[in-house]
């Protein structure tokens, strides 16, 4: 018998894992932990996340309490910036220098992390948000002492991230990894499927599994990284499904939503196979037309969500087995958009365009 999931979280990551289970049957409970009252969870419910913090309600509180409830280090762990960095120094997994920033900081002890630095919200922050850029010379603000961590800022080469699970007996696969646009910290578009990345893959998975095993963890875990002049320094972790795993959707099987379902629930998993390529492009504040329905390899997700500016709202996967028909579908979606949206796609498209085996 396929036990429940229940998910921490009702946001479009609980709605797309339980669009996942579908197909099998696999039921999948999506629960707002912001509301107080419980929900009805059965003895074999399994207990999973879809976001690290939650406010403290008699709900959240049941959901955490409950036997089958995964992952409760790995997600306090990661949660804090401070031990999700500290973890990294432990395992001797390559990241930015940083430093806490404690009530006793002075200017000083920033700048000896580096002359500009990122300063980032130990809680809380997402989408780029609870930032700060901070440079030698500037005052430190008030409102970062205690809450934040500084780190030096990193002028890396690209963006990168790796998407890979484990399971209760401690096996784990991996996707390859994906190529990531971000801009003013937020998510625009990935492609899935670069052969000029594979160089980096060995390294990734060693330090992916690293962070796994320390945590005993189980289901998908997402692993953002810098490539800075050929090398890797993770940026940050993501125990949950994560959005630069949406192209596995269209590009592999199972997708990542399949995939942490599996884990979770205890059932058998297989290193994703993954042919040809797959670009995915996030709806920012922006709303979708029928018409992009016709570019082949096409699909959009639609996260049935208010239109506001910048909020993520959808998101478009286009596949194909080959890269001239992926273009092709590229340029014919690009011309249905407006001039100044068209950015992240011919980004990917450049991308795909040059790629090849290293
Ligand atoms: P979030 O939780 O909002 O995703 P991140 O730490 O991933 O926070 O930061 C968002 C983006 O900001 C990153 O994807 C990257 O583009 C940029 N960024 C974050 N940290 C640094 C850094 N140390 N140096 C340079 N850019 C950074
Ligand atoms: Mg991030």
């Amino acid at each position: 018998m396929l036990p429940r999931i229940a998910v921490i979280g009702n946001g479009q990551l609980g709605r797309m894992l339980k669009q996942a289970g579908a197909p099998m049957g696999l039921e999948v409970l999506p629960c707002d932990p912001s509301l107080e009252e419980p929900v009805s969870l059965n003895p074999d419910d399994v207990v999973t996340v879809e976001q690290e913090l939650w406010p403290d309600t008699s709900r959240s509180r049941q959901l955490t309490a409950h036997p089958g409830f995964l992952n409760a280090r790995a997600t306090e762990v990661i949660r804090d910036r401070l031990s999700e960095k500290s973890l990294l120094d432990h395992l001797k997994v390559g990241t930015a220098p940083w430093c806490n920033i404690t009530p006793d900081h002075t200017t000083e002890h920033l700048a000896l992390v580096g002359d500009k630095l990122v300063i980032k919200r130990r809680q809380g922050g997402y989408d780029g948000r609870g930032q700060w850029r901070w440079q030698q010379g500037e005052p430190a603000l008030d409102e970062w002492l205690g809450e934040c961590i500084a780190e030096k800022m990193i002028p890396f080469d690209e963006e990168v991230s790796l998407v890979g699970a484990r399971d209760r007996d401690g096996n784990c696969v991996f996707y390859p990894l994906t190529l990531n646009l971000h801009r003013q910290g937020i998510l625009h578009a990935s492609v899935g499927g670069l052969k000029r990345l594979q160089p980096l893959q060995a390294t990734a998975e060693e330090w992916l599994t690293r962070i796994m095993e320390e945590l005993d963890y189980v289901g998908v875990m997402a692993m953002e990284c810098f490539v800075v002049d050929g090398d890797l320094l993770v940026n940050e972790l993501a125990p949950r499904v994560h959005n630069s795993g949406h192209w596995t959707q269209a590009g592999a099987n199972p997708s990542q939503f399949q995939l942490h379902l599996r884990a979770v629930a205890d059932l058998p998993l297989f290193t994703p196979v993954v042919d040809g390529y797959t670009l995915m492009w996030n709806l920012l504040g922006r709303d979708w037309s029928t018409r992009w329905l016709a570019v082949p390899g096409c699909d959009v997700h639609w996260y049935e969500k208010e239109i506001r500016p910048g909020r993520k709202v959808g998101h478009v996967n286009i596949h194909r087995p080959q890269v001239a028909d992926l273009e092709a579908s590229i340029r014919q979606l690009a011309d249905m958009l407006p001039e100044d949206e068209r950015a992240p796609l011919l980004w990917g498209l450049k991308e795909l365009l040059g790629d090849t085996p290293a």
